[in-house]
């Protein structure tokens, strides 16, 4: 990944900078060019103008000597040179000034070097005829040119014509020609130098009446072929057009190019390193953190993090696990005050339901006075253990523990200890009762003397009375006695019974039980039961029947007995009216004894709990009827061992039917299963 990145940081370093030193050199470039072309734009004007002053120079000396030759026409040579001399003297582009007559040269200046053109008759030259005969019938000054010189270089004429004092009609032919030859590289050196412009291509032309260019006066022709800067320059007869290029042409590069390239490299470089630098460090602290999360994800408790400004800053799965309903509310940035809010509109919190304005204040200041760990009681029905604490920068850091598990632990534990404690008063009152009776009836029988059988019998005794009477009296005492013995005995049988009750359980419990599998007839073993209960049903006014078929069972005949008995003996105990009535089906496998009861009948809450040790139902019927709550608990784990199971229906009022399936062969199961 890091090489991509570098890779890509340099393949845009590169793209950059290439960019870069484009657009600045060519923002360079364009400066130069700017500059270059304000300075030649300057420079054409001055040279412009100067050219145009140089050319009324010329034609202000020849409208000087036309005047003079005007005046007078026959002037001789000597005055001609006399007149012309100081005109020129401060222009030293005019090589050479001449006056003709017609088509007669007749005078120059200077004459030194010129002997040879006086007398020149213009007519038969054919190259200067066409000039100078334009100029005589015309009437108009003309700059022509340029023409080749003797001496070498070129030159431009200027012919003005002049017209004797005697010819009054202008329309005529003129009386004769002034012409001024100008050297024309001289004239143009002498105006560059003077602006000190050497450094230009100048090129001239002439311009058509169509702005169209006719002829190279000046220079090369190439020259108005790079974008040159013109200037017009309106002349005798025509227009000239001057071209001006610089000698080493326009800027084509910038000369710090290399140095913007260099400069654009270093800095977009130096940019591409902060920012793969910033990237790395980005990197490690993004992977830093990531460690961070997973390790915190990892934790088997909740936990969250909240800025000082109480903004959930982050929260591990398990913590949104725990408040599956606010889960939505749980997001990094959002508050934990509005956090409690949506939990507590979706019912998040148990123990706030019904009071939640007042709950989310004393969870509130809770929180921002962080000091015991508290308990909350979710939705859900789960339990968490709540300890925040604050970090010194004001960050408060939560952790939820899921204590579901030890406090129902506690609460079980709470609840049988409950229930021992219930047993124990129970016990002892049940054990106290038949004590009590068994002590009582046996102090009587201590004392037999206090008997009214006794007391009749020591009466007949002492009197004498006859043998009837005394015998009467003897069978009182016996029947007095053999009563009290009989309370004893059943207190004891009763006392007895507790005491097997609370030993089995301790055996079942210690898992020393051990069975007796035999063979067992189930319709005997019934009627047996049946017949045992069968005084207490009467005493109560109530049936006990049973249809029961013979069927032979493999089961521990005592336990199975046991059962019976306490299955059987608590639907007589809680029946009032109607009756109990045994019965049984079976298939390949199973026998079932289905005891069916129409008495006070179970609460529907409590079906499961019966079957739990020590526990009875809290009914006026049962506190009127004893018992320990350890029946039903013994005889389930009785029929378990036998490898069946007990189950109950029942209607509050209606009555009960408790069903006990028995496999047909069962073995004697592991005490330790
Ligand atoms: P106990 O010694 O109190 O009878 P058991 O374990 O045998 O203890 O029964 C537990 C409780 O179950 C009873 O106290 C009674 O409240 C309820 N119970 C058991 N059998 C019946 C029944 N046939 N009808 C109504 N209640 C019953």
């Amino acid at each position: 990944m890091t090489a991509i990145v570098a890779s890509l940081t340099v393949v845009l370093v590169l793209a950059l900078t290439s960019l870069l030193a484009t657009k600045i050199n060519e923002n360079l470039l364009n400066m130069a060019r700017q500059a270059v072309q304000e300075e030649a734009h300057g420079d054409a004007d001055a040279i412009a103008s100067a050219l145009q002053r140089e050319l009324t120079k010329v034609d202000v000396i020849a409208r000087a000597i036309r005047h003079a030759l005007e005046q007078r026409p026959d002037i001789t040579q000597k005055e001609f040179g006399a007149l012309v001399a100081p005109l020129i003297s401060t222009t030293p582009s005019i090589l050479l000034v001449g006056r003709s007559r017609g088509y007669i040269l007749e005078q120059v200046y200077p004459v030194s070097g010129n002997e040879t053109a006086i007398g020149l008759d213009y007519r038969l030259v054919p190259r200067q005829f066409i000039g100078v005969d334009r100029t005589l019938r015309s009437g108009e000054t003309s700059l022509q040119g340029p023409v080749n010189l003797v001496q070498g270089g070129q030159a431009f004429v200027q012919r003005s014509p002049y017209y004797a004092p005697t010819t009054n009609d202008m329309s005529q032919i003129a009386t004769g020609i002034v012409s001024i030859v100008v050297d024309r590289d001289r004239l143009l050196k002498e105006i560059a130098q003077s602006h000190g412009m050497m450094s230009y291509h100048i090129a001239i032309r002439s311009l058509g009446d169509d702005l169209n260019p006719v002829k190279m006066l000046y220079g090369s022709a190439g020259t108005f072929d790079h974008q040159p800067v013109l200037r017009q320059v309106p002349t005798d007869g025509s227009t000239w057009q001057i071209g001006l290029v610089p000698a080493t042409g326009w800027p084509v590069t910038v000369r710090v190019g290399n140095l913007v390239w260099a400069l654009s490299f270093l800095s977009i470089g130096f940019l591409g390193a902060m920012f793969l630098a910033l990237w790395m460090m980005y990197r490690s602290k993004r992977a830093a953190e990531s460690q961070l999360r997973s390790a915190i994800n990892s934790i088997e408790d909740g936990f969250a993090l909240f800025d000082p400004l109480d903004r959930l800053v982050f929260a591990n799965e398990k913590y949104l696990s725990y408040y599956e309903l606010s889960r939505d509310a749980i997001y990094p940035g959002n508050t934990f005050e509005n956090i409690l809010k949506e939990g507590l509109k979706k019912g998040q919190y148990k123990d706030a339901i019904g009071r939640e304005d007042a709950w989310l204040e004393e969870r509130l200041a809770k929180h921002f006075n962080p000091t015991e760990p508290i308990e909350q009681k979710l939705g859900d029905g789960r339990w968490l253990k709540v300890a925040e604490t604050r970090s010194p920068d004001g960050n408060t850091v939560g952790f939820r523990v899921d204590i579901t598990e030890l406090k129902q632990a506690r609460e079980r534990a709470e609840a049988a200890n409950r229930a021992k404690n219930n047993f124990l008063n129970i016990i002892s009152h049940e054990l106290r009762t038949p004590l009590t009776s068994v002590i009582g009836y046996a102090r009587f029988l201590e004392n037999v003397d206090i008997l009214p059988g006794f007391k009749a019998l020591d009466n007949a005794v002492r009197t004498g009375a006859d043998r009837d009477e005394c015998t009467r009296a003897l069978s009182t005492l016996r029947s007095d006695v053999a009563n009290m013995s009989g309370r004893i005995t059943t207190a004891s049988d009763h006392l007895l019974g507790l005491i097997n009750d609370v030993l089995d359980r301790a055996k079942l419990e210690a898992n020393t039980v051990e069975l007796c599998i035999a063979p067992v007839d189930l319709g005997d073993m019934v009627n047996t039961v049946t017949s045992d209960l069968g005084i207490r049903a009467a005493e109560k006014g109530i049936t006990l029947t049973s249809d029961v078929v013979p069927l032979s069972v493999n089961a521990d005949a005592k336990r199975l007995r046991q059962v019976l008995i306490n299955i059987v003996g608590n639907a007589v105990k809680f029946t009032e009216t109607g009756g109990v009535h045994l019965s049984s089906d079976h298939d390949e496998t199973n026998v079932r004894i289905i005891v069916r009861d129409t008495g006070c009948g179970i609460p529907a809450d409590q079906l499961d709990l019966i079957f739990k040790q020590f526990v009875q139902v809290d009914t006026s019927v049962t506190r009127r009827n004893s018992g320990t709550g350890l029946g039903l608990a013994i005889a389930r784990q009785l029929v378990e061992l036998h490898g069946g199971t007990i189950s109950v229906e029942s209607e509050q009022g209606r009555g009960s039917c408790f069903t006990i399936t028995l496999p047909l062969h069962a073995r004697n199961l592991e005490l330790a299963a």
